[in-house]
């Protein structure tokens, strides 16, 4: 099921996708599903990010290779930052490059979506609580990252967490999915999930016995190796095998 957020006239809400129309959802699109009976056609909607969470974690370097670009070595733990919701555009939306960066980059991301609150889940049952899967964009401000020395600033800018386009509920096997980011359609980053140094059920158990999730909260798993810079007038893509694509051009703060 793929599960998405909409604007149509002057309402947005939640719906379940299905070929060119969606199933309008009453309320959220956690728990049990409850439909209002209306059907809008694809065309006549607006896409929004899926989900707006209650907060985005974030993983870094939680791909070996990536760790290595960046000059360090993987954690041994799991590391994890907060990017704050405001971040958060839809797919088509305009990643805005801030004026205090020249450097800004993009990172590809499977994101788990979660399902329930939570607290302290054992690795084993970690799928009860995932609602589902989308696709990510860790934008980065990587001079500004250099310098501050931890990410709040770099990574918290408006426009630098395009998420979607749409959650996918039944995802086949998401430690095996194929990651792609496209740049003005070059390949720049290609790999698959199962390159991860910490797994999926690995991460959210560890998120979880440190703070609580909420229903809607989204964990970024980390970006593979092959980060690139942004100019104004790109368009940068992640596609996730099963998931979909998720694409952003690029703007100058102007
Ligand atoms: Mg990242």
């Amino acid at each position: 099921m793929r599960l998405v957020r909409y604007s149509h006239k002057d309402k947005v809400g939640y719906a379940v996708l299905e070929a060119d129309q969606v199933k309008v959802l009453d309320g959220h699109p956690v728990g049990e599903l409850h439909y209002t009976g209306e059907v809008l056609a694809m065309q006549d909607i607006r896409l929004l990010a899926p989900i707006i969470p209650s907060k985005i974690v974030c993983i870094g370097k939680n791909y070996r290779e990536h760790a290595l670009e960046m000059g360090s070595e993987p954690p041994t733990e799991p590391l994890f930052f907060f990017k704050p919701t405001t971040s958060i555009i839809g797919s088509e939306d305009a990643i805005q490059l801030p004026k205090q960066s020249e450097d800004v980059q993009h990172e590809s991301e499977l994101a788990i979506v979660i399902s329930r609150l939570c607290k302290d889940v054992p690795v084993e049952r970690v799928a009860d609580v995932i609602l589902g899967y989308t696709c990510a964009n860790d934008v980065t401000a990587r001079d500004l990252q250099h310098r501050d020395g931890q990410w709040a600033r770099s990574k918290g800018f408006d426009t630098f967490c395009p998420l979607g386009p749409w959650i996918e509920t039944e995802l086949a096997d998401p430690q095996n999915v194929k990651i792609e980011c496209r740049l003005n359609g070059q390949v720049t980053q290609s790999a698959s999930a199962n390159q991860m140094i910490h797994s999926i059920a690995d991460i959210v158990s560890w998120v979880s016995h440190h703070i609580t999730l909420l229903p809607g909260d989204v964990i970024l798993t980390g970006s593979p190796a092959g980060i690139s810079r942004m100019v104004a007038g790109d368009v940068v893509e992640v596609e996730i095998a099963g998931i979909g694509i998720l694409r952003n051009k690029v703007a100058s703060f102007e």
